[in-house]
């Protein structure tokens, strides 16, 4: 399958990987947004949000507990982040595997872009 995130999960593309499980891969986005932003994925293939079930949705609240986890540890709990997942070219998806983006480092503002 050409999907650019399967390839990080088999290794045949190289990432900063910052955290990793059974399920779930976390790296470091080539194209930062924040001064840390980490994507976190699941291992198996999902296109965008509209294609999860209740079979994979538990995947979805796996992905959020990784993130708040490495934000804590990077020291973010106390001041904030952002954690977003954009669904189809419309909202800005442009990998279609779904990924949490997690951003922080900085202040964010309300709405967003
Ligand atoms: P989205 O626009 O929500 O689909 O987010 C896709 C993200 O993947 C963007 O923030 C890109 O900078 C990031 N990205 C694209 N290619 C790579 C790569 N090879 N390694 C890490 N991050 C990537
Ligand atoms: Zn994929």
């Amino acid at each position: 399958m050409d999907c650019l995130f399967c390839k990080i999960i088999n290794g045949d593309i190289p990432a900063e990987i910052v955290y990793q499980d059974d399920d779930l891969l976390g790296f470091k986005d080539v194209n930062p947004q924040a001064p840390t932003h980490i994507l976190f994925i699941p291992k198996i293939h999902i296109a965008t949000v509209n294609d999860l079930t209740a079979e994979t949705i538990a995947l979805v609240g796996k992905l959020y507990l990784a993130a708040k986890e490495v934000a804590a540890d990077k020291g973010f709990a106390e001041q904030g982040y952002r954690l977003v997942m954009n669904c189809n070219e419309g909202a800005g998806q442009t990998v279609f595997h779904i990924h949490l983006h997690m951003l922080a480092g900085r202040t964010f503002h309300w709405p967003p872009g």
